[in-house]
């Protein structure tokens, strides 16, 4: 009982424990935690207790009866036996002196009938001396009850009270427990007087009195106990069952009489189990009730936390929208059609210029935009509603004489499948759409001069090709090239370069009508559409103007600066049929002006398609001849004029095609423009250095080398630079090499082609200008750049001593070099008066016809030790060619 209370607190225990937890950790309230505990544990304990008293009461019950069942049977027991006995008494107190044999007769009827009789004596005088049956009952025979202290009280009450007493239980002298009936024996006399003649006694077996009355098979859960040893009743020892039962709460009494005395009978039941069952099952469901209480408030807690957390996230997110709206300048709005009302923010309100209301009529909004913006925004609505179609428009509202785009976002809103909402957004977008239409400019404008630029001119160009061709109109293409420009941008710097630039887009539009196309193609390159001319002259009429107009002076940073251009016309549909095929012929017929003088106009013609064609062939031929390692080397020789410097040599290249010598200057330029010239260059230097060694080879000091190299290689953007050094350092290593470039690379001099000269002249490489004085290099080139050798273009030579422009600029460059320590050179020495003219102003060393013509290996093998022979006489000595 005391375990299951303790147990039961415990699991108190642990729930107010656990309520404990949900208060500090969930926040459950504690109120509603002590009102839990507070109804549900009086409660528990009033059902308890009712399920205790019931139970005691059913308890008590079923004790009473099966008590009186119990103590019926004993009584009857009991008394069947004491009256067997009492027949004896009687016979003896009528035959006083029975016999032996008249006892056991009688004896043995009374134990025939009475089951549970061990014995029957008879004490005359209180000491046995008769016993049936005899057999195992020997020792009692003779037995003094007055000196057997265990029974004498007995004996002696039953004398004295004349009634029948019932001893025991008591152990029998001969062994086992017995109960012992003894009848007081009295005899009348015959004088009427009453003796007392001895006692008759009947010993029962205890075990099988008790077991006969029920006493060992008791319901469950029974105790049952009996006091009143010799029929003291409740004086008496308890001689069945524990002492302990007299004592219980709940037991009940029986008093039932034996023989003269009685016995007190007791008995308590508990149930304990089905009583136990009982309380464990109000308070499992209390503790059930107390648990899911708990849980119900937990959940309660959570889902109203949850429920603020949500509220608060939802709170936050609105606030982030409304935030965030106002940050991208996006305000929201919502059409109520039946209301025809538009509810609007704040922002709204701003954006469109509204006062702060919060909706209008949707009319009044509107009217704020142009009457065509109201059309398409008053469709799109339309749409939404009709055919739940959302928008997102951009349309511009005018606010204060200012241009404001907005983009507006509409999206329907169903109810049961019709729209019964729109719902949008709007977004000022001016500056966006600025700034795309900006990028556009910029992806189809020329940056600096506000031109169309490449792109959108071969766009402008393709279409009005189209048109043209649809509409059978003739248009014409002018492809302009500023002559010159170069040197502006290297004497005015880029910035007076962009200027001339501008000034010159400027002048070329004002040679065109508005309806013509003037762009920017790249550098100094302009181009015009002229659509739908007449007549070719429309477009020699521009050309010429765009001619005159460049030949004006140019005023940059208050300086006068003079170009001029080169033009090349193209008409459609005579001189292409497409747009590029008419840009390329413009560019071509442009080409052929900056072949000849310049600033001029040329239109394309079938001779310039000629041309082109033969370009293209001759560019094959050579590819080929290149190839097929057919080109071959001449040298020329470079002879010291005073006769002390060393004898060098040019290498030029040659190529001959079925038999016949094809001009270096037909094909150099093409080899140029086409890139071949690197190969060639390659070649030529190999094979002259070649032809050195063989000439040491053969005994002949080899003279110094010249190459010449085109400007191309320092442009090259492979690898091909690099392994052209390499060539020339393992040339420099084997022979004396001197490398020929032109002005053109110093007037494009790029830092990497001073720096690659230098780098060949620490290998012991010689650097040479050829054909100085016809280019534009100005002096700074030559203190720049890290030269030894100036050669005197042969244009001047040939015309000294007549032409005194010649004359001084050939004494100015000779003047010069000596000045600046360089070694030079005079080209195309064709005359004895030429080279004496030379040699008297310190010109160090001269080539031209005069001295020999360039010569294959086998020939210049023979001029040289001709030359080595005759070089103990006079250098000018004229040499056999
Ligand atoms: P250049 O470098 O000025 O070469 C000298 C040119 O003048 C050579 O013409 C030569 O034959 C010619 N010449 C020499 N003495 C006289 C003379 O007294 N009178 C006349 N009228 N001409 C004379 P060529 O060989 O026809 O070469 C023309 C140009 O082609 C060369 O001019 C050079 O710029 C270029 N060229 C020739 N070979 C090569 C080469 O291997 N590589 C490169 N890059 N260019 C080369
Ligand atoms: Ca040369
Ligand atoms: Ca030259």
């Amino acid at each position: 009982m005391l375990s299951s209370a303790l147990l039961y607190l415990v699991l108190v225990g642990v729930m107010v424990a656990f309520a404990l937890y949900l208060i500090v950790h969930y926040r459950v309230s504690a109120l509603s935690c002590l009102l839990l505990f507070a109804c549900v544990l009086p409660v528990e304990f009033a059902l308890e207790q009712s399920v205790v008293e019931r139970g005691e009461q059913r308890a008590k019950l079923a004790a009473t009866n099966e008590l009186h069942h119990i103590g019926q049977r004993l009584t009857g027991l009991l008394g069947s036996h004491l009256a067997a006995v009492e027949g004896l008494a009687a016979y003896i107190a009528a035959n006083p002196n029975l016999t032996q044999e008249e006892f056991d007769r009688f004896s043995k009827t009374i134990m025939h009938r009475q089951k549970h009789l061990i014995n029957v004596a008879a004490a005359p005088n209180l000491v046995v001396n008769m016993i049936y049956p005899l057999a195992g009952n020997e020792e009692a025979l003779g037995l003094n009850y007055l000196q057997t202290e265990s029974q004498r009280q007995a004996v002696l009450r039953a004398r004295d009270t004349q009634e029948a007493v019932l001893a025991g239980p008591l152990e029998l002298v001969q062994g086992g427990v017995a109960l012992i009936g003894r009848l007081p024996v009295y005899v009348d006399r015959e004088d009427g007087t009453r003796v007392f003649w001895g006692i008759v006694s009947a010993t029962m077996d205890a075990q099988k009195v008790f077991n006969s009355a029920g006493l060992m098979n008791t319901s469950d859960g029974l105790n049952l106990a009996i006091r009143g040893v010799d029929g003291q009743g409740s004086r008496g020892a308890v001689f069945f069952g524990s002492a302990d039962t007299f004592s219980a709460r709940d037991a009940t009494y029986l008093p039932i009489p034996v023989a003269s005395g009685n016995w007190v009978l007791v008995a308590n039941s508990l149930e304990l189990e089905t009583l136990q069952q009982g309380i464990w099952f109000v308070r499992c469901v209390a503790l059930l009730v107390i648990f899911g209480w708990l849980i119900a408030l937990l959940l309660r807690k959570r889902i109203s936390l949850n429920k603020r957390f949500y509220e608060q996230r939802i709170r936050a997110g609105d606030q982030l929208l409304q935030e965030a709206g106002k940050l991208a300048g996006v305000a929201g709005w919502k059409l109520d059609e039946e209301a025809r009302l538009v509810h609007f923010s704040e922002e709204f309100a701003q954006l469109v210029g509204l006062p702060q209301f919060d909706s209008a009529a949707p009319e009044h909004i509107v009217s704020m935009l142009s009457l065509e913006a109201q059309e398409e925004l008053n469709r799109a609505v339309r749409g939404c509603f009709t055919g739940q179609k959302p928008f997102d428009l951009e349309l511009p509202l005018e606010r204060k004489a200012v241009t404001h785009w907005l983009r507006i976002i509409g999206n329907p809103v169903l109810l049961d499948g019709k729209v019964v909402e729109v719902v949008g957004a709007v977004q000022d977008v001016t500056e966006r759409r600025e700034f795309v239409q900006t990028i556009e400019r910029q992806a189809t404008r020329d940056a600096l001069t506000g031109l169309p630029n490449r792109q959108q001119f071969d766009a402008f160009l393709q279409t009005h090709v189209a048109l043209a061709s649809r509409h059978k109109q003739s248009l014409s293409v002018l492809f302009i090239d500023l002559d010159e420009f170069k040197a502006v941008n290297d004497n005015l710097g880029h910035s007076g370069g962009d200027e001339l630039l501008v000034e010159a887009a400027t002048r070329i539009k004002a040679c065109t009508r508005k309806s013509d196309i003037v762009a920017r193609l790249s550098g100094d390159e302009f181009a015009i559409i002229l659509p739908d001319i007449a007549h070719p002259t429309a477009a020699s009429i521009v050309a010429a103007k765009v001619v005159a107009a460049m030949n004006q002076p140019f005023e940059i940073y208050s300086k006068q600066v003079f170009i001029s251009a080169s033009v090349g016309a193209a008409v459609f549909p005579e001189d292409g049929a497409d747009a590029d095929t008419l840009l390329i012929n413009a560019d071509q017929a442009m080409y052929e002006v900056k072949k000849s003088l310049r600033n001029d106009f040329v239109f394309f013609t079938p001779e310039l398609q000629r041309r082109s064609e033969d370009r293209h062939r001759l560019f094959n031929k050579l590819s080929l001849a290149i190839t097929e390692k057919r080109l071959e080397v001449h040298y020329q020789p470079i002879v010291p004029i005073d006769g002390s410097g060393r004898v060098a040599c040019e290498a030029l290249v040659r190529w001959q095609e079925d038999g016949v010598y094809i001009s270096a200057d037909s094909f150099i330029p093409l080899a140029e423009e086409t890139g071949l010239i690197t190969e060639i260059d390659r070649f030529v230097m190999e094979q002259a250095t070649a032809y050195m060694e063989c000439l040491r080879a053969q005994g002949l000091k080899p003279p110094a080398l010249s190459v010449n190299v085109s400007p191309r290689i320092f442009f090259d953007r492979g690898g091909e630079l690099e392994r052209w050094i390499e060539n020339v350092k393992l040339c420099a290593r084997r022979t004396e090499l001197t490398v020929e470039i032109t002005e053109r690379l110093l007037t494009q001099d790029t830092p990497k082609a001073s720096g690659v000269l230098q780098q060949l002249r620490a290998d012991g490489v010689k650097i040479a200008i050829d054909d100085f004085g016809t280019g534009y290099s100005s002096l700074s080139y030559l203190a720049k750049f890290p030269i030894d050798t100036l050669k005197v273009d042969a244009f001047f030579v040939s015309k000294i001593p007549d032409d005194s422009f010649a004359v001084t600029l050939t004494e100015t460059i000779l003047g010069l070099s000596r000045e600046l320590s360089l070694h030079t050179v005079a080209e195309g020495v064709e005359t004895a008066e030429q080279l004496r003219f030379l040699e008297e102003r310190g010109c160090h060393s001269a080539q031209g016809y005069w001295l020999s013509k360039p010569l294959p290996a086998e020939a210049f093998n023979v001029w040289l030790v001709n030359y080595r022979a005759s070089i103990t006489g006079p250098a000018r000595q004229r040499t056999a060619t």
